[in-house]
């Protein structure tokens, strides 16, 4: 069909029929799309996980290494450490944080050097500033990532920089705020081990992220006659460990880093994946995120349909590569925003 396209009244009188057209053609391709071949929806949190959950210590307390950090090894469990390089707490034991447990898959995050607040501009920089670069030094390639910020609990006569001039210093130095932790911590607001897992279950029932933070963790080998600030018992810490390792295995919770989840719940929320291509031999897509991509580069969990009979696929982004099972007609797998298109294909 050729419609004359010089004059106005022409394209007056074909534009309504092609937006009819056009209308009706995206409704049935979205329907046809939803459970054709290539048809991929973005999990709503990793490894298509019903919410996210993340654990916060803080304060560098020596019970973590000692205490927490073992029993979250155990269960296979990461957590984040609100670290102050310039506390005793933190200097006297510096070896460990600085070569052992962001290798087990610890992750450090910005309480400011000392806690003891900040009165000025130059101090707050020094406080909040060079807490990030010393982590930065710890951990390898971190110099363009993101970082998680706590804000230390002091006085009003010890805060004395404007919430603009924070979020500033923040946004200079690549650091994200864990935000407002009323109603999160453990001992304070958290009495017993089944107050946690609520806040686990909430989440799961919201599909959101919860988080809780914990100072002191209660020291019964070795004794040192005394115990972290606000030291959580065992008998409470232990159970809530099991309770929400038992709502990740069941698939339940995604128990993970602030920055993680702060990156995936961006990426995801930015995310759009386009179907290039996709038949009995192959399925092409591309995903793009409005994310900057240089600080948010964590894989987001796709799901992808595939044609009938294929068993097994290769997917491949890049130069990574992985084999992934089909379940009910789908595969789950992982794949980065803004990089590569990504191939699937069947295998044998
Ligand atoms: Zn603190």
């Amino acid at each position: 069909m050729t419609a004359p396209r010089n004059t106005r009244s022409t394209r007056n009188i074909w534009r309504p029929l092609f937006l009819v057209y056009f209308v009706c053609s995206v409704g049935v391709l979205s329907v046809i799309a939803d459970d054709s071949p290539g048809a991929t929806s973005v999990a709503r949190w990793k490894d298509d996980r019903t919410a996210a959950f993340m654990l916060m210590f803080d304060d560098s307390c020596p019970s973590h290494w000692q205490v927490a950090i073992p029993e979250l090894a155990k269960r296979d469990m990461i957590a984040t450490f609100y670290l102050n390089p310039g506390k005793a707490e933190f200097t006297k034991f510096r070896g460990g944080w600085e070569t052992n447990y962001w290798k087990q898959g610890m992750v450090y995050a910005d309480h400011t050097m000392t806690h003891k607040g900040v009165h000025n501009m130059d101090e707050a920089e020094h406080e909040i500033g060079d807490c990030a670069a010393i982590i930065r030094k710890i951990i390898p390639n971190s110099d363009a990532k993101l970082l998680s910020y706590g804000q230390p609990g002091v006085g009003p006569n010890d805060w004395k920089i404007t919430k603009d001039e924070l979020a500033g210093l923040l946004k200079k130095h690549n650091l994200i705020t864990r935000g407002e932790i009323s109603g999160h911590m453990a001992v304070y607001h958290l009495k017993t081990a089944a107050d946690m897992l609520a806040l686990a279950d909430k989440a799961i029932a919201n599909k959101t992220a919860e988080f809780i933070v914990i100072h002191g963790v209660e020291r019964i080998v070795p004794d040192w006659h005394y115990q972290d600030f606000w030291a959580l018992k065992q008998n409470i810490f232990f159970p809530l460990l099991d309770g929400l390792k038992e709502r990740r295995d069941r698939g339940a919770l995604w128990i993970t880093d602030h920055i993680s989840a702060h990156q995936y719940q961006t990426e995801r929320d930015g995310a759009d994946v386009r179907v290039i291509a996709a038949d009995d031999r192959g399925i092409k897509l591309e995903l793009k995120s409005k994310a900057d991509p240089q600080l948010y580069d964590l894989p987001l969990t796709l799901i992808t349909k595939v044609p009938t009979g294929w068993k097994q696929c290769e997917v491949t982004q890049g130069t990574n590569k992985t084999t992934v099972a089909v379940a009910a007609g789908s595969i789950h797998f992982d794949a980065i925003p803004n990089r590569d298109p990504i191939v699937i294909s069947p295998q044998q």
